[in-house]
């Protein structure tokens, strides 16, 4: 039987190694046996000065780094970015300096709530995360396989993270923790049909849009500046797993996401999307019904169409894991003149909290990490030392600014683009959320107009199985909510609950 490339890797490099290599320990002195430590006499104890042993052993126990808080179980890949349209009325970035520019990038595509263990095919939104090599640095668009997200202010993240994670007495998922928060935020509704419905569950990620989710700023070269959505819309179509076959799979196969991406890629059959924007202007952002910022709304796409930019293609699998994949660091602070962000406060949370988890996760050096360093430019800046700094430190170079020897200065054009392009006034305060932002006419939009009625029947029937497993009077709160949303949505949550709860006695 022929065997796909993941599980031939280890033949493939084989095949590829010309000549035997010596192994060495870590200060690099050829090692004379690797399968006996030195003992007194054939029966031990092991002697201290066995120090390749000692050395092999301390690094070994050092071999994990902290997973990610959230996005911990992902796959990695590497391609590029190519413009087919113009945008450069809207942005100055490099990137989309002329059509046929092709920018170097890297993906990563993962689950939310899981662990680095858990299974591929969890009912969960997808990170799809764009790490852009550009000319002018590193472009990091860190977004999902959603449009929205569950909640408007950045305060309730950490505690929406935790009701996904496990039950700090059981460790065990609970239903409880996850529909007490959710049905006491409504503005988590939007979000919380997306996930039950059939894109909950995506056939691996190849077959899945992705969104940079928040509104940003795009500046053009006249130091003009629009609001903006970035879509990456699927070129392989859309695909998903139904409810059965994503349960088989998370037991026979919990990888099956990160194999099917790197079989494809090692097969030759590059999975690719075209990136699409969305444009909104000042004008049109203070006269818009909604708050254009809201992280829980789209954009209507009639209202603002879909304008096509370039394609990503996706054509080289990471040559090793651990450092192309476990070591990335995406952070929506990475960003390069022509885009910045908008007032979205959920974006503006995320500019500290994605940088700050790195420099723990992986140290205060992290971006230089070759996977992360922006290798398209030269880095000349006034930060220096810190623990495993990999560079030349940069050499003699003056420390502080301003100086009069020739250290690195600023760049007009990106002071141009950054000057005075966005007026904002009001008390400070902490604005509650919750309920004061339309929280039902887009859920209503999607159950009525985009699904159909079988997809309308397979989402209630999964919130159903998963809401049922909550407490009553949680249940009962839940269903207040999506009966909101229409009216017939609330009544086939009751008769499905009724039933399941008939069935259960
Ligand atoms: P449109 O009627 O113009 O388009 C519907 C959108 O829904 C398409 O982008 C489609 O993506 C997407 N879609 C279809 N099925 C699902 C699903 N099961 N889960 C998530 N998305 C799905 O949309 P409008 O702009 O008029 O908005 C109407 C409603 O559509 C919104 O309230 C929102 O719920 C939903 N939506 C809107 C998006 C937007 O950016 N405006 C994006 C995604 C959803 P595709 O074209 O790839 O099939």
């Amino acid at each position: 039987m022929s065997r796909n490339p993941a599980e031939n890797q280890l033949n493939l490099y084989k095949d590829c190694q010309k000549e035997k290599t010596i192994s060495v320990t870590s200060n690099g002195a050829p090692v004379g046996t690797k399968t006996a430590t030195a003992t007194v006499g054939e029966r031990g104890p092991v002697v201290l000065q066995d120090v390749h042993f000692l050395d092999e052993l301390a690094h070994f126990d050092r071999e994990r780094i902290p997973e990610r808080v959230v996005h911990a179980k992902g796959a990695g890949a590497f391609g590029y970015f190519e413009v087919t349209h113009d945008i450069t009325k809207y942005t100055s970035a490099k990137i989309f300096e002329k059509i046929g520019k092709k920018t170097p990038l890297a993906v990563r595509f993962s689950t939310v709530g899981g662990e680095s263990g858990s299974a591929d095919t969890a009912r969960d939104p997808r990170g799809f995360a764009v790490k852009f090599y550009t000319d002018d640095g590193v472009w990091d668009l860190v977004g999902n396989n959603t449009p929205i997200f569950f909640i408007r202010d950045p305060i309730l993240f950490p505690s929406f993270i935790h009701t996904q994670k496990r039950n700090p007495a059981t460790h065990l998922k609970d239903p409880d923790m996850f529909w007490d928060f959710i049905s006491l935020r409504p503005e988590t509704t939007h979000q919380v049909m997306f996930l039950f419905s059939d894109r909950g569950i995506p056939d691996g990620f190849r077959f899945m849009n992705g969104y940079g989710s928040h509104t940003f700023k795009m500046v053009n070269a006249d130091g003009k500046p629009v609001y903006c959505k970035f879509h990456f819309k699927c070129d392989q179509g859309i695909k998903n797993l139904d409810v059965k076959k994503a349960d088989d799979l998370a037991g026979a196969d919990p990888d099956y996401s990160i194999r099917d991406l790197y079989n494809a890629i090692a097969k030759g059959q590059y999975p690719s999307w075209t990136l699409k924007i969305q444009i909104m202007t000042f004008e049109q952002a203070e006269k818009h019904p909604f708050n254009p910022f809201d992280l829980t709304k789209v954009w209507p796409q009639a209202d603002f169409p879909l304008m096509p930019v370039g394609r990503m293609v996706l054509d080289r699998n990471p040559k090793n894991y651990f450092a192309e994949v476990e070591q990335i660091a995406f952070a929506p602070s990475h960003l390069v003149p022509g885009i910045e962000p908008s007032p979205d406060k959920m974006l503006q949370g995320r500019l500290f909290s994605y940088a700050d988890t790195h420099r723990h996760r992986l140290g205060a050096n992290y971006i230089q990490l070759p996977v992360n360093c922006p290798y398209r430019v030269k880095t000349n800046n006034y930060q220096r030392d810190g623990p495993m700094n990999s560079t030349d430190n940069q050499g003699g170079a003056p420390n502080y600014y301003p100086n009069s020897f020739g250290g690195p200065e600023p760049c007009p054009f990106a002071r141009k683009l950054q000057n005075g392009n966005m007026k904002v006034t009001g008390d400070v305060n902490r604005y509650e959320t919750g309920d004061s932002e339309d929280n039902f006419t887009q859920p209503g939009l999607f159950y009525r107009n985009v699904l159909d009625e079988a997809a309308r029947q397979r989402m209630v029937t999964n919130i159903v199985n998963h809401l049922g497993n909550a407490s009553a009077f949680i249940q009962e709160r839940a269903v207040k909510n999506f009966a909101q949303v229409d009216g017939d949505f609330g009544r086939r949550l009751t008769e499905g609950l009724k039933l399941r709860r008939t069935a259960n006695l």
